[in-house]
């Protein structure tokens, strides 16, 4: 037995794959802000054998399980029967008063008969309690099955969420201690080499725990303590200064801080402006600018040239330029970049231009090849060849974070350094 919290879904839809799974996921992290650790979690399709089955051995081995969905009325939801079966083997469901009246009440003021089925969600097994549903026809269910408890709640989010609230998490509260969490978001660096800078802060089983998840180009690292307030948030902020120090200056931000706000911030900061020239990103990076709450502080706005044409009329590129080296190269992402500065009067200017794919690649630039050019009126203009893996969608996404990358790390004076899924040395031409 252990003192982790159980998590199991119930529903074909889910085991199907047709709807996703998020009650799984706000519990896991509700528990934690009440200082619980979640467990082994569980899907389960509407079968009462198999529910039975999980719900007994996540009961033994847990200190609580909580249950999500099977307590509609119809014939498909079993969460009540497998709950009999763990708790109360051999016994029948009996039928709850204030259950009965809740559902009456429900559908009286709703000025609609009850269907005969409904009554089942005022059934329980003999040695259980329902917990009461204000926003929805089925109560939860709350039972012990020997040091375990167990609390079915029902499907739909917006019933289970206050229900957890409000009738679950006051009992299951841990007041003595806290999961304290933080997560540090990098980009520049690939999970394996920024696992090796973190080094034995890795290790399994370390308290505070270290890990890594990473997603288009961003590596987060997540840090976790548990245990007395004071001593776990201490503990954690140590780990967190740890991890700053050993993965440097990849590390942007913390928290879900978004990397377009950080480099908001520093353009703020110095009192610089912005602009954008984009092709292959089509506008997806002036869209994650714009997502940032003040960005007009600093983003004068940008153009989306994806024809060649465009390239030339709206930003200056020469046709030579284009005719020379080709749309996707250093030459035309460099002129893109300043074509902008010159067009919107900013201080610096990000431009894209790649194969996205699925076609279009060749063997010199096959899809993923990707140039990201950064100009600064006052300074050189620095341009990166990429190549990312993934399909069009991936390859876009990762275009527009490793752009606003190279433009922290131009801010930060590195603007040279190598990053992931760059090729070869960054390209430097001095101010025009
Ligand atoms: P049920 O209580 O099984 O009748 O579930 C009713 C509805 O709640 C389902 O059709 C889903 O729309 C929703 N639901 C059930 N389980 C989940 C879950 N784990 N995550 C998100 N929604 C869910
Ligand atoms: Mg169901």
């Amino acid at each position: 037995m252990n003192a982790a919290v159980a998590i199991l879904s119930v529903g074909d839809e889910l085991v199907l794959g047709q709807i996703e799974d998020t009650n799984a996921a706000w519990l896991a992290r509700a528990l934690q802000a009440i200082g619980r650790t979640p467990g082994e979690r569980r899907t389960v399709g509407d079968d009462r054998r198999a529910l039975a089955d999980a719900l007994r051995a996540l009961a033994s081995t847990h200190a609580a399980v909580i249950l999500t969905g099977g307590l509609g009325p119809t014939l498909d939801d079993l969460t009540r029967e497998a709950l009999l079966d763990v708790v109360s083997p051999g016994a029948a469901l009996v039928e709850d008063e204030a259950g009965v009246e809740h559902l009456r009440g429900w559908f009286e003021r709703r000025g609609r008969p009850m269907p005969a089925s409904n009554l089942r969600q005022a059934m329980r097994p003999p040695a259980a309690r329902l917990l009461a549903n204000p926003h929805g026809t089925a109560p939860g269910i709350a039972a012990e099955a020997g040091a375990c408890r167990i609390y079915c709640l029902p499907g739909p989010p917006n019933e289970m969420k206050p229900m957890f609230d409000n009738l679950v998490a006051p009992g299951l509260r841990d007041d003595a201690n806290v999961v304290a969490t933080a997560a540090l978001h990098s980009i520049g660096l690939g999970e394996s080499a920024l696992a090796e800078l973190l080094g034995e802060l890795m290790v399994r089983g370390r308290e505070p725990s270290v890990g890594t998840t990473a997603s288009d180009g961003i590596v987060s690292i997540r840090v976790r303590a548990t245990g007395a307030p004071d001593v776990a948030r201490r503990a954690l902020e140590e780990t967190v200064a740890q991890c700053l120090s050993r993965a440097g200056s990849v590390v942007y931000g913390r928290d879900g801080e978004p990397l377009a706000s950080v480099v908001g911030r520093m353009l703020a900061e110095r009192k610089l402006t912005i602009s954008t020239a984009e092709s292959c990103t089509g506008g997806m990076l002036g869209s994650f600018i714009t997502d940032v709450a003040g960005s007009s502080a600093w983003y004068v706005g940008g153009a989306v040239t994806y024809a060649n044409e465009r390239k030339i009329v709206d930003l200056g590129v020469p046709a030579a330029t284009i005719e020379a080296h080709g749309a996707v190269s250093h030459e035309t992402a460099i002129a893109m970049a300043r074509g902008a500065l010159a067009r919107f009067e900013t201080d610096l200017a990000i431009a894209t231009t790649g194969v996205a794919g699925p076609g279009g690649g060749s063997e010199a630039k096959p899809v993923g090849t990707v140039y990201v050019a950064v100009a600064r009126r006052d300074g050189d203009v620095f341009s990166r060849r990429f190549h990312f893996p993934g399909d069009r969608t991936t390859v876009r996404r990762r275009t527009a974070h490793l752009a606003l990358a190279c433009t922290r790390f131009l801010l930060l004076g590195e603007g040279a350094r190598s990053l992931l899924w760059s090729e070869g040395e960054a390209v430097r031409v001095e101010r025009a």
